[in-house]
């Protein structure tokens, strides 16, 4: 099975609660991949918000799709 390379419900999310809010700990993720991720909804500090250039610049290194790194369907 291919990786989920979904182009719908895109957002740029955290990679780590605690990693900033560089693009280095930005992923963009469809809403099923965020829901399926390990990261959902862990308790703790919410991460500070992405700037718009942060989200956008995101958006093109993902090339405007998911960017989920599971291929044995996390969904
Ligand atoms: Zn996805
Ligand atoms: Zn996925």
């Amino acid at each position: 099975m291919l990786r989920c390379t979904s182009k719908r419900d895109l957002q740029v999310y955290h990679i780590r609660k605690n990693g900033g809010n560089g693009i280095g700990n930005a992923v963009v993720l469809c809403s099923k991949c965020h829901v399926a991720s390990s990261s959902y909804d862990i308790p703790g500090e919410k991460p500070p918000d992405f700037d718009q250039e942060t989200i956008k610049n995101a958006m093109i290194r993902a090339t405007y799709q998911c960017e989920c790194k599971s291929s044995r369907g996390c969904h």
